[in-house]
């Protein structure tokens, strides 16, 4: 493992950051400042992918064949942190690192000419419906019911969690096509207008006070044969592999802004006493360890490897890093931080609007990635994977 950037690695380091101090406008910089979530709003995460796409540099991870800029594995982890040390707004992921992989993976040629070229300039926004009510850990219990009619299929039933349903045209699902044999072989995936009659999509509103997650309901809603990818009930092996990319790493940078942002807080709020010295220690070498263990995932990934379970160890160690140093953030702000201030936003927006910067944002950031340790498959199961597939037990 060479930790050292090459001659050639430091020229593309010296060009993202120019680029990036040319094109991120300041209202796309305060936007990646503020933000409390790791979704960013479309209304500024999409002006940002415009940019990155007019650029060639909107998918970084995906192959030049379908619009990626070709980069290595480390071009592409040192583009991921020269963006987070410059607060870029964050990109969803639902399109670009979720459905996009998986149509080039399983998807038709028909598929891939149609929906790839729309991911990667955002014409298509995406959601992600997996999770039901009932069937989050064990997903493969899931309902949503599709039954065959002709050329369609006619799905009844819910989604749940689906993170910004209320902005997606599109939505990529798991639906239970056949009840014979074990849960996992009656599951198939498919590719729905949200247009579509008898969608409706219902808000969650989270303890910040957010809308980012919703429940959306299908009440016999036809969806074309044509948007299946892979065969019928092959389903869970398309979302398998999709979730492997969903818990894929490249933390570490934007844990070290956070660990930078909250010793600032603590310096202004006078409370960088010794034992917030000693929490800030623990954490930095927390994320130090990340930081190493994502370099060796990279250079597995150089020579071929996919992911695999190492994904399941770096989403625990991300998320219990980031929540911890969330948490030294608001022992910090004391009585500043506070979730009322979250009021104080710009309508429909989760980005604050104005006030002491840090009181408006670590409470809200805290109770958000409450989240992190459940969503994209909770903690206890990703434990419970290494168990099984690293440690053998
Ligand atoms: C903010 C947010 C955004 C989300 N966005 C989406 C989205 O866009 N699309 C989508 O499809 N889903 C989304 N989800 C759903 C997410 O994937 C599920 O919440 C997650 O899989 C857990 O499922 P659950 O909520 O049903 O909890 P449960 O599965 O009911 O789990 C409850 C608790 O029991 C534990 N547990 C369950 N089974 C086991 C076991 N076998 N061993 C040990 N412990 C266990 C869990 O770890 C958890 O602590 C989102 C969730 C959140 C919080």
């Amino acid at each position: 493992m060479n930790l050292d950037l090459s001659g050639e690695d430091l020229a593309f380091q010296a060009e993202v950051r120019a680029f990036l101090a040319v094109s991120l406008t300041p209202e796309l910089r305060r936007a990646g400042e503020r933000l409390t979530s790791v979704f960013c709003e479309p209304r500024y995460s999409l002006p940002w992918q415009r940019i990155l796409h007019a650029k060639g540099w909107a998918a970084p991870s995906w192959p030049k064949e379908h619009g990626g800029p070709g980069w290595n594995d480390v071009q592409r982890a040192i583009f991921a942190a020269e963006c987070a040390r410059a607060s870029a707004p964050s990109l969803a992921p639902m399109g670009l690192k979720m459905v996009g992989p998986v149509l080039m993976g399983y998807g038709t040629p028909e598929q891939k000419a149609h929906y790839l070229p729309r991911i990667l300039s955002g014409e298509d926004y995406w959601c992600q419906g997996y999770s039901e009510p009932g069937s989050g850990s064990d997903l493969a219990s899931l309902q949503l019911q599709a039954l065959s009619d002709g050329d369609h299929y006619v799905l009844s039933g819910s989604k749940i969690w689906t993170t910004h349903a209320q902005f997606a045209n599109r939505m990529f699902c798991l639906v239970r096509t056949s009840r014979e044999g074990k849960p996992q072989q009656g599951i198939t995936f498919l590719l729905l207008d949200m247009a579509t009659p008898g969608i409706t999509v219902k808000p969650i509103i989270t303890l910040a006070g957010e809308h980012e997650v919703n429940q959306v309901f299908f009440d016999n809603v036809r969806v074309p044969k044509a948007n299946r990818v892979g065969p019928e009930n092959q389903g869970w092996t398309v979302a398998k592999y999709l979730l492997e990319f969903e818990r894929g790493g490249g933390s570490a940078p934007g844990l070290g802004v956070g660990l930078d942002r909250v010793a600032g807080v603590a310096r202004a709020a006078h409370a960088d006493d010794r034992a917030h010295r000693r929490r800030m220690a623990e954490a930095e070498i927390a994320v130090t360890a990340i930081d190493m263990s994502e370099r060796r995932v990279l250079s597995e990934l150089a020579s071929g490897k996919a992911p695999g379970p190492a994904s399941s160890m770096l989403k625990v160690n991300g998320t219990e890093a980031m929540q911890r140093i969330d948490e030294i953030g608001i022992a910090a702000l004391g009585p500043y931080a506070h979730v009322e201030q979250s009021a104080a936003r710009e309508p429909g927006s989760n980005i604050p609007a104005v006030g002491p910067e840090q009181g408006l944002t670590a409470m809200p950031r805290y109770l958000n990635n409450r989240a992190a340790s459940i969503y994209g498959g909770s903690n206890e199961i990703q434990r419970d994977i290494i168990a099984r597939l690293v440690l053998g037990l």
